[in-house]
């Protein structure tokens, strides 16, 4: 896509630093470095978000993260943990249409990155819980 950032990385017409590339993904260091090490990992094909993933092409591009994750941890030995996120849409706090996964370092548990899940547990009732199972279960059929 003429217009999309990330292509532009990708085809090598934005400067970058990158970590990975194989004729499916091209990996590279996220330029905001929430910690050292930050990655992003992107299908060369462009594809907005997950919701435009085939199985094929989530193979081709989730398959790739063991091996980048375990070259991180070699490469920095102080890496304790990593968390791998990928968001979708806007509300769910995307800001490059260009689908992508980040992989971020963690060394210390207070820095530059905070994921906190609410525990809504009390709120459902075992019917309602299952409801909401099978009315997702349902699309699989
Ligand atoms: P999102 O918020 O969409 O999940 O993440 C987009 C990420 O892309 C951000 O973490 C941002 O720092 C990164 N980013 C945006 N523009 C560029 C760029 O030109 N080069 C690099 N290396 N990263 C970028
Ligand atoms: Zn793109």
């Amino acid at each position: 896509m003429t217009d999309c950032i990330f292509c532009k990385i990708i085809n090598g017409e934005i400067p970058n630093a990158k970590v990975y590339e194989d004729d499916k993904v091209y990996a590279f260091l996220d330029i905001s470095q929430v910690t050292p090490g930050h990655t992003l990992l992107v299908p060369k094909k462009h594809v907005c978000d997950i919701f435009e993933y085939d199985e094929h092409l989530a193979s081709e591009v989730f398959s790739r993260l063991p091996k980048i994750a375990k070259a991180l941890q070699q490469a920095l030995p102080d890496m304790k943990g990593l968390n791998i996120l990928n968001n979708n849409r806007e509300i769910a706090y995307q800001t490059v249409f260009h689908s992508h996964i980040h992989l971020i370092p963690r060394y210390q548990e207070k820095e530059g990155f905070q994921l906190e899940f609410t525990n809504n547990q009390d709120n459902y009732q075992t019917e309602e819980f299952q409801a909401l199972a099978q009315k997702i279960n349902h699309n699989f059929e």
